[in-house]
Parts: structure tokens; C-alpha cells; sequence
């Protein structure tokens, strides 16, 4: 197989570099990607079919991107929450840090997409001030590379930061977020994973959005993480066009289940500027939910959230279940929309349980 580096060096990064059958301008284009960086891997570009397809919305720069809708360059305020460049320190146990400006390619939708690809914005440099930070705070248990992608990096540097950081004794687990598995099979090498598990417990969260993103290819990279004890959970993001869609979201979910990735969050797209044309409604998130739970296995039910816009951090959302709780009992619905009332004393009279419509 070709090596990572090969298949990331031959990526499309410019406008010209888009096929013609696209049917772009590349004049439109052109001032996209000026802006927010353009990146594209051979081997994502060869699982798009169709123009417009759910994986060309994902990385195909679009006009619409320089579009004003009032929405935000930092939606989630992490720069406020941020002490030193490259950490984001919002909770009180765990801290985000951002150690590779990099990705495999590029999501049209990203949440850092005034970021991402800039190595002014994120500074591999600063790693150590970041570092010594976490060093600083007792209270950080729990690290998060993030990025950018951790996995962009060479084995050696990225060892580096895993090794300074295992060797820290508050930090009890380590993660790593990461869309490569997903752009760029060819970097979850035998060396990678004989490296990562060194520096166990180890978790890390892939980015898949679309049941085709889900190949032979990326299930056997998938199956190394997991093969090397790496618990793998993944996080998508509803996007409209994409996988606003309860059956598409389904079937994403049970593949990533055969390649031992367990769903761990639906997110609703954050309001970031230039993505407005990705963005569903919180109605359509919490239907998804709804068709999700009791109709496939829960193990295929991922956490819905909103990251609050401002910083307060992810909020889970859920379907109502319990239509009425009293002193006595609590009224639910099940999946199929069907009502049970469960008693919290013995002593409920039977009129009152008939009361509450034809419940059990
Ligand atoms: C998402 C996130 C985390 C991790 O959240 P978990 O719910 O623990 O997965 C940590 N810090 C920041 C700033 C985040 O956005
Ligand atoms: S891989 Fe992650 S960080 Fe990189 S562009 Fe996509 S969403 Fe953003």
C-alpha cells in the first residue's frame, strides 16, 4: 500500500487541482480558499460519486462560505477559555490540547476552520508551554489531543507529547480525537499502534459522518486501533445534506459498531461562521434520537449535544420520555410511543392509574 506521506502529499490543496467533471468556478473558489484552507486526500476524492454527494459537501470548498449569516468565528469562545495557546481548559477535570495545526483534509463544516492548516494560529512551538501547564494543574486527569489532527503528526513527535504527558502522575487518561482513520486509512500504520500503546489508557474518538465513509479500508485501520486495546468511540456532525436523515444516521451507526467503534456523540452543527448552509434544526436532531433508541441496539446510540454557543460547554439533548412525574409516579413513553405509568409507592389507587389514559 501507498505510504501516508505519499497519499498525503499527492491531496488536492488548490483550486486548480479539482477535477473538471466537478463543474466548479474556479474563480468563485478561489477567494473560499484564501479564506478557510482547501484539502482534499486522493482517497477520500475517490469515494465521491456523485457531485454534491455527502462526501464532496464535506470537503468541496462552496461559495456560500463567505456568506454573512451573523454567525461566529469562535463559536464556542474557546479562545476565552484558553490560558495558554494551544490549551482550551473548560471543565474542571480535563483540558483540550491542540498539537498539530494540520488535517488530513479539510471539513468545510469546522468548527476551527478560521484555524485549521494555519501554524500561526496553531503553534507546534508551543507544545511545551502547554505541557507545562497541564504539568501545573493537579486537577487535569484527563487529556485530549486534538488539533487540527494529533495523527498528522511524524511517530517521533507525537511521541514526544504523549511521553511528557504519561510521564505527568495527575494525568490518569489520555486521548486522542481524530478524523484520519477516516481521510487517510494509510497512517494507522503496525509502527503507529505498536507506538500509541505504550501510553495506555489511551482512548481515542474518530470523525465519521456517512455510512460510505466507513470502507474496507478504514474498517482495517479501525481494526488495528482496536486490536492495540484503544477503546474507540466516534463523533459526528448532523449536517444537513449529509446525514440529516434517521435511516443514513442508522446505518452509520451500526457500521461503526462492526468495526468495534462505539457512537459516542451527535453533535448539532455549532454556529460557525461560513457553515450556515450545513445547519439543521435541534427538531431534526432529537427525531434522529427518537429512531435510534429501541428500534436498534443501544450500544448504536450516541449522546446528542449542543456545544452552547459561548462556552458553556456540551448540553445533552433528549427525545421526552417522561410525559409526568409526581410524588407517586412517573408516566413514560417507550419507543414506540406506547405510555407506562411505574409506581414510586404501593400505594397508587387504581383510579388514579386509569386516569391517566388506558396506561398500565
Ligand atoms: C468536548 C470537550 C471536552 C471533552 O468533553 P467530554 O464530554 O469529556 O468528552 C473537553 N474540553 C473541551 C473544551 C471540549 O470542548
Ligand atoms: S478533521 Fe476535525 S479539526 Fe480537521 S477540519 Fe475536520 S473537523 Fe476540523
Amino acid at each position: 500500500m501507498e505510504s501516508w506521506q505519499s497519499q498525503s502529499r499527492r491531496s488536492l490543496t488548490e483550486v486548480k487541482d479539482i477535477p473538471n467533471h466537478f463543474n466548479m468556478s474556479a474563480d468563485d473558489l478561489f477567494g473560499v480558499t484564501q479564506v478557510f484552507s482547501m484539502k482534499i486526500t486522493p482517497y477520500y476524492l475517490s469515494l465521491i460519486q456523485t457531485v454534491g454527494d455527502p462526501l464532496f459537501k464535506q470537503v468541496v470548498p462552496d461559495c456560500r462560505e463567505l456568506e454573512n449569516h451573523g454567525l461566529y468565528e469562535d463559536p464556542l469562545a474557546e479562545d476565552r477559555d484558553s490560558p495558554v495557546p494551544n490549551i482550551v481548559h473548560r471543565y474542571p477535570d480535563r483540558c483540550l490540547f491542540l498539537i498539530s495545526a494540520e488535517c488530513a483534509s479539510y471539513c468545510r463544516f469546522c468548527t476551527r476552520k478560521r484555524k485549521v492548516g494555519d501554524p500561526v494560529k496553531i503553534n507546534r512551538n508551543l507544545i511545551h508551554e502547554g505541557v507545562r501547564y497541564i504539568r501545573e494543574h493537579k486537577e487535569i486527569r484527563d487529556v485530549i489531543l486534538s488539533g487540527g489532527d494529533p495523527l498528522m503528526l511524524s511517530d517521533q513527535r507525537l511521541e514526544s507529547v504523549l511521553s511528557e504527558i504519561r510521564a505527568i502522575p495527575h494525568v490518569e487518561i489520555l486521548r486522542i480525537g481524530s478524523r484520519v482513520p477516516c481521510f487517510l486509512p494509510h497512517r494507522i500504520t503496525p509502527e503507529l499502534v505498536d507506538m500509541l500503546r505504550k501510553y495506555h489508557p489511551l482512548y481515542m474518538n474518530v470523525h465519521f459522518n456517512h455510512p460510505d465513509e466507513v470502507t474496507p479500508l478504514a474498517m482495517e485501520a479501525l481494526g488495528r486501533l482496536a486490536n492495540a486495546g484503544i477503546p474507540l468511540g466516534n463523533q459526528t456532525v448532523l449536517l444537513k445534506g449529509v446525514n440529516d436523515d434517521p435511516m443514513v444516521m442508522r446505518r452509520l451507526m451500526q457500521k461503526l459498531l462492526m468495526a468495534r467503534v462505539r457512537p459516542y456523540y451527535i453533535y448539532q452543527a455549532d454556529m460557525v461562521f461560513g457553515t450556515e448552509h450545513f445547519r439543521t434544526t435541534v427538531r431534526k436532531g432529537l427525531d434522529i434520537i427518537r429512531k435510534l433508541r429501541g428500534w436498534t441496539s443501544g450500544l448504536a446510540v450516541p449522546h446528542y449535544v449542543i456545544d452552547a454557543p459561548g462556552g458553556g460547554g456540551k448540553i445533552p439533548l433528549l427525545p421526552e420520555y417522561v410525559q409526568k412525574i409526581t410524588d407517586d409516579m412517573v408516566v413514560l413513553r417507550n419507543y414506540r410511543g406506547q405510555k407506562f405509568v411505574y409506581k414510586q409507592t404501593d400505594d397508587v389507587p387504581q383510579q388514579k392509574l386509569v386516569l391517566e389514559d388506558g396506561c398500565y
